[in-house]
């Protein structure tokens, strides 16, 4: 079966773990630890009615704060989800910081999806990043944007199904 390599990048804490193990085993712990001993996950995806696609699925795992030596990471990556934490403002910020780096670093383009990650706390805390503004960075990144919670399993799948989309040349932004 065709192979994918697929990155998950971001700030810490906003749920990089959490939304990977919510998408490859359905489940979800509130605490996890910061460094995994795996690279990788890996995960068949139906992208297409009877067309499916593996993913190999990297998480950065506890080397957040040592990213400019991990080359290695980026190499070979098909496709990327950024994540930030929609109920700390500052993530937003370093996302920002993570996509311009992960396009120094990298010598091609690749489809990206910008996550605003733990939607389900919208409810009880409110918005403190304004939608549009996401949206319209989003944009101008040529980038699709999502919003997620780990926690609930809210557009988990959608996530991961875009941007595969957007890898096999189907999705609603052509990179
Ligand atoms: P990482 O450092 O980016 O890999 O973040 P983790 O996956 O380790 O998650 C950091 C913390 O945020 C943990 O305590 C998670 O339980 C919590 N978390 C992750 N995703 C969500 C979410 O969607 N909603 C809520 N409420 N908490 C989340
Ligand atoms: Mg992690």
């Amino acid at each position: 079966m065709e192979t994918h390599k697929v990155i998950i990048v971001g700030p810490s804490a906003v749920g990089k773990t959490s939304l990977l193990n919510r998408f490859v085993h359905d489940e979800f712990v509130l605490r996890y630890k910061m460094t995994i001993g795996v690279d990788f996950l890996t995960k068949i995806i139906e992208y297409q009615p009877s067309k499916s696609v593996k993913l190999h699925i990297w998480d950065i795992g506890g080397q957040e704060r040592f990213k400019f030596l991990h080359r290695s990471f980026y190499d070979g990556a098909a496709g990327a989800l950024i994540l930030f934490d929609l109920s700390r403002q500052h993530t937003f910020s370093s996302m920002k910081t993570w996509l311009s780096e992960m396009r120094n670093i990298m010598d091609k383009e690749i489809p990206k999806v910008i996550i605003g990650n733990k939607i389900d706390l919208i409810p009880e805390i409110g918005r403190i990043i304004e939608k549009s503004e996401v949206e319209n960075y989003a944009k101008s990144e040529n980038c699709f944007y999502m919003e997620t919670s780990a926690k609930t399993g809210e557009n988990v799948e959608k996530a991961f199904l875009e941007l595969t989309q957007c890898m096999l040349g189907n999705g609603k932004t052509k990179i």
